[in-house]
């Protein structure tokens, strides 16, 4: 039996940079980790030489974290198609997240499709995939960018594996292309994953192909299915719950594929309630679990 790969994502700051992000993923016993290269929010970024990648490497050695993924900032919005500046940010910074990504030799960068802020879903997808060419064209780095299925609050696209399929499709280079499963995204979504898992995941297979998820995001939903919400919720406490994550956590076609809880950090007990605590420790052994 190989061994289940799982882990959360984890902060990259403070002087460390890469190494604490592996410190704190072996603190959850974690055998994978993933990181954003900034804060989601911004662009700002040290540059590569600051971000400790080589004295991470070494003790992710020690610690058996042989595996990382990367998750590009939400601010790169390539289905942007009411301004301009925003999707030429996206195409501009997506070419040094790429490279970032593989200065930190993960050869994984998941990314939001992005949201058309209204001009229409056809519209959006037309976008992205103009940002992707424009991206991809120009790139040989070992890198995947995996698009993510999303939730459909507000006005994303990627919401449906027909969408992510269209993605497909248009780009020139698909086999740089992979997608990132987010457990919360595809019930919000309307995908019944706690009536039919297996209906969901033939469908998924059907329409895109099971090998191109590169990454899971396990994640409960505090809303149920077809919500279009996005709130992700901790383990067995959302309306997927806990039976359902643990079968993709333990269903042996994913064995080889990174799993990464992104589940909200939770208030210290008999705390103040401002005080939050990170619930990965608990929630790798709960779902490991046999
Ligand atoms: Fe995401
Ligand atoms: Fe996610
Ligand atoms: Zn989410």
């Amino acid at each position: 039996m190989s061994k289940i790969k799982i882990g959360s994502h984890v902060k990259m700051a403070g002087k460390e940079m890469f190494l604490g992000s592996v410190k704190e993923a072996e603190s959850y016993g974690a055998n994978v980790l993933m990181l954003y290269t900034g804060a989601p929010q911004n662009t700002k970024r040290k540059d590569i030489t600051e971000l400790n990648i080589e004295a991470g490497w070494v003790y992710a050695g020690k610690a058996g974290i042989e595996e990382i993924v990367v998750h590009a900032p939400y601010i790169i919005n390539l289905a942007n198609a009411v301004k301009p500046e925003t999707f030429e940010l996206g195409v501009t910074f997506l070419e040094k997240e790429i490279k970032r990504t593989a200065a930190m030799r993960s050869n994984i960068l998941i990314l939001h499709p992005g949201s058309h802020v209204g001009e229409g879903t056809e519209a959006g997808i037309a976008q992205t995939i103009k940002g992707l060419n424009q991206v991809l064209d120009n790139n040989e780095d070992d890198v995947f960018i995996a698009l993510e299925t999303m939730a459909g609050k507000g006005s994303e696209i990627g919401v449906t594996f027909e969408e992510l399929k269209m993605i497909y499709d248009g780009v020139h280079k698909k086999d740089r292309l992979r997608v990132c499963f987010d457990t919360c995204h595809v019930n919000d979504a309307g995908y019944d994953l706690v009536g039919d898992y297996e209906g969901v995941i033939r469908r998924f297979d059907q329409v895109i192909g099971m090998d191109q998820i590169a990454v899971i995001h396990i994640n409960d939903s505090l809303n149920p299915c077809g919500a279009h919400k996005d709130r992700h919720a901790n383990v067995g406490r959302g309306c997927i719950g806990y039976e359902v994550l643990k079968q993709v956590v333990h269903d042996s076609r994913f064995a080889q594929i990174p799993k990464i809880l992104e589940t909200p950090w939770i208030s210290e007990e008999g705390g103040n309630g401002k005080k939050t605590l990170p619930p990965y420790k608990e929630e790798i052994a709960m779902l490991l679990k046999e």
